[in-house]
């Protein structure tokens, strides 16, 4: 893919003051099955061994028939909240009596999404205490199809408002999108035979790696970080909305109190690694850049989706395989041997090597585990002269 994929004409229509590109790689993670299908997944990242440590992982999973998905559907929160209200458990039952008519209000501003088959599934009100008093705070849940849905939820929580200060008698402040999207959830599962990974030893150590990021946020934030290397690099390749999927994933890791892992790991009957997870996941297909950017729209075509849903899907079974490929790599050899020989090839290159010699300096470097500037200018140097 060429580096005029995206025209310096398209990306100063889709944002602002627009000085140049920035280029990230783009790669392509094979071996994957995922509900018995073949899929080949771009993933755009700067980070060296991401997209080989997914090909290995999903190469692992393929014993025990690949990654097995499923969804709850694609609906997205909105949030209006009403403050300075006398009676707030009042208000609340008073909006849930008007639901119906909200939720028709909430349509009307989108009668594309409603023939899509979304629209409004339902109005939950939650009165919480905050230190300015209370607030009534009204969720529109807005089923977006194939939308990632903010500039959609947005527009229906501001059209709804005026409606909620009539009914609650308090003022509204703010009407948007949350990105705590836990009625847009996409699960995965896996069962690597112990026989792939390394035998029952890389089994129960992958358990106990993962029992960890169970109980310690320090750890789970590593852990969910290496979740994310594998599903924000197929959200970025696909143009949908990075930072959006990342504060979902995190605010759910978090939501029992204490921040956790988002994948958990067992023994089977068999003595097989069962590997599972649950992501929030609101990516579209239509909307945000993703129609848009000719690169976002190779990558969904690469995909083979039909459906923002089946995307979803795809998210967490990368989400899965990547952290199953870096709690295998680190519960055993660590993953510093696999990571080094791919920095070396980066640092030869800041040394000065081109072509051939990159892979010689690298290769050299990782070899006498020596793996920095200095050295990498001294080896060319070396070469250079003899
Ligand atoms: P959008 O408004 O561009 O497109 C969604 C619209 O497309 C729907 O409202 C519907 O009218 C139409 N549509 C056509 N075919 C459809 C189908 N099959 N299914 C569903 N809708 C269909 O985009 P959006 O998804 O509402 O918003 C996404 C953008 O909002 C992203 O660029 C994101 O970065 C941005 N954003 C995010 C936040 C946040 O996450 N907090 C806040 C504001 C904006």
């Amino acid at each position: 893919m060429g580096s005029a994929a995206l025209s310096l004409d398209q990306a100063d229509k889709m944002v602002e003051n627009v000085v140049g590109l920035f280029q990230v790689p783009l790669g392509l993670a094979t071996n994957f099955l995922i509900d018995g299908r073949e899929v080949l997944v771009p993933m755009a990242t700067e980070e060296p061994s991401v997209i080989a440590a997914a090909s290995n992982g999903a190469r692992m999973a393929r014993e025990g028939g690949g990654f097995f998905t499923s969804s709850s559907g694609p609906v997205m929160r909105a949030q209006i909240q009403a403050v300075g209200i006398d009676d707030p458990f009042g208000a609340k039952n008073r909006i849930l009596e008007e639901s119906d008519r909200i939720a028709e209000m909430a349509n009307q501003k989108d009668p594309m999404l409603v023939k899509f088959g979304g629209g409004v599934v339902g109005v939950e009100v939650h009165v919480l205490d905050s230190r300015i008093g209370p607030m009534v705070v009204t969720h529109l849940l807005v089923d977006c199809r194939d939308a990632m849905g903010a500039n959609a939820v947005n527009t229906m929580a501001e059209a709804v408002a005026p409606e909620i200060e009539r009914i609650t008698g308090g003022r509204v402040h703010l009407r948007i999108i949350s990105n705590l999207a836990d009625r847009r959830l996409a699960r995965a599962r896996a069962v690597f035979k112990a026989e792939a990974i390394g035998g029952t030893k890389t089994v129960q150590a992958v358990v106990a790696a993962a029992a960890l990021a169970e109980v310690d946020p320090y750890r789970a934030a590593t852990h969910n970080k290496g979740i994310m290397n594998g599903v924000t690099a197929v959200v970025l390749a696909t143009g949908n909305d990075t930072r959006a999927v990342e504060a979902g994933a995190h605010s759910y890791a978090a939501r029992s109190g204490l921040y956790r892992s988002l994948t958990r790991y067992e023994i089977n009957g068999d003595g097989d690694l069962v590997g599972t997870i649950e992501i929030p996941a609101a990516v579209g297909l239509v909307g945000g850049a993703t129609r848009v950017h000719p690169v976002a729209k190779a990558a969904v075509s690469t995909l083979g989706v039909k459906t923002a849903d089946d995307l979803s899907r795809i998210l967490a079974a990368v989400g899965l395989c990547q952290n199953f490929a870096a709690l295998r790599a680190l519960s055993t050899e660590g993953i510093q041997r696999g990571h080094m020989s791919l920095h070396a090839r980066n640092v030869a290159v800041q040394a000065g090597a081109t072509g051939d010699a990159i892979e010689r300096v690298a290769a050299r470097m990782a070899e006498e585990k020596r793996i920095n500037l200095a050295r990498a200018s001294e080896i060319i140097r070396e070469m250079t002269q003899g």
